[in-house]
């Protein structure tokens, strides 16, 4: 089943959002047509994971204040200062999903918006804020390892719409690459910058591993400061396995051990194939395996040192 068909099968009649000030039912949560954001795509957005733990019958926000940080500096970039610190952001989020009642895996939505309406380019002074969660399992497949392939669209460059900012209206360059690959039977797009290296798949950083060292593109390479990316640094540190930033070329891809792409939605998932190229023997390699134990442990909740990273929701 495509992930995306968990959303929308699953009843959100008892789902709530929080949109220019008010707690509205998620159904009915609407903005105008007329909005500046919706024209002309001006908006910046999270994704944030809850992940239900059965046992402590609890639901973690990870990475919560990272997100809002994030949010916050990328405010800047589209001139719009949010009022709200990152803390205030982080307790209206938790107050969404309690609202909810969720308790179950589940997938959080803010974004920052130019909530001008009317028709021209330039930018107002007008911003608002909206937050809403939905039930959502794997974005990506966790039954094999990916087969991937490399776009033939071009990553957008930080002096265009800078990618690190997470602006909704450059989403379209990733979904171009995303839609290709599943035009063409595969699972996701991996984007190359204008000079041929490697950037980073659609909506997720990538990680190569050769000779034992983990490899991942340099934030100036055009890729979004993935916060999963640094969860994968730090688990790397404390597995003792060697991590490099540095420009990888795309015959690197086709060479290296294993692959790897991380990120909120697509966790950490390994990487089979690449342009119908094996990479390693096929499945997803030890390096990447040892990572995605810790991972899928630490989020929810099964690891002390890493529970800095969750928000319960309920036993708070
Ligand atoms: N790159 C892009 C373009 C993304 O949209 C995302 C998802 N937010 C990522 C990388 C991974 O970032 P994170 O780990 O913060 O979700």
């Amino acid at each position: 089943m495509d992930p995306h068909e968990q959303v929308s099968s699953r009843s959100l009649a008892n789902a709530y959002a929080y949109v220019e000030g008010k707690f509205v039912p998620l159904l009915d949560a609407k903005i105008s047509i007329m909005t500046h954001a919706f024209l002309y795509g001006s908006a910046i957005f999270e994704g944030i994971r809850g992940y239900y733990n059965p046992e402590h019958d609890d639901v973690y926000i990870l990475r919560l204040a990272d997100h809002y940080t994030r949010m916050r500096n990328n405010g800047r970039i589209l001139m719009m200062d949010m009022e709200q610190t990152a803390q205030q952001l982080a307790d209206l989020t938790v107050e969404i999903v309690r609202k909810c009642g969720y308790h179950e895996d589940i997938y959080i939505r803010p974004m920052a918006y130019k909530s001008a309406q009317r028709i021209g380019l330039r930018w107002d002074q007008q911003h608002e804020f909206l937050v809403f969660a939905v039930p959502m399992g794997s974005y990506l497949t966790k039954e094999r390892p990916l087969n991937l392939m490399v776009s033939s669209w071009r990553r957008i460059q930080d002096n265009a719409i800078p990618p690190r900012a997470k602006v909704s209206g450059s989403y379209v360059n990733v979904s171009l690459a995303a839609a290709e690959a599943r035009e063409g039977g595969f699972d996701e797009g991996i984007l190359l910058n204008e000079d041929g290296t490697v950037s980073e798949a659609a909506g997720m950083n990538i990680f190569i591993v050769r000779s034992g060292t983990l490899i991942t593109t340099p934030v100036y390479d055009n890729v979004l400061e993935g916060i999963t990316r640094s969860a994968v640094f730090e688990i790397a540190q404390e597995l003792k396995i060697p991590c490099e930033e540095r420009t990888i070329n795309r015959s690197e891809l086709y060479f290296c051990d294993e692959v790897f792409l991380c990120g909120t939605g697509a966790e950490i998932s390994g990487v089979g194939f690449i342009d119908r190229r094996k990479i390693g023997n096929g499945e997803t390699g030890p390096i990447t395996k040892k990572i995605q134990d810790v991972y899928f442990q630490a989020v929810r909740g099964n690891i002390p040192q890493y529970k800095k990273w969750l928000t319960p929701v309920w036993n708070r």
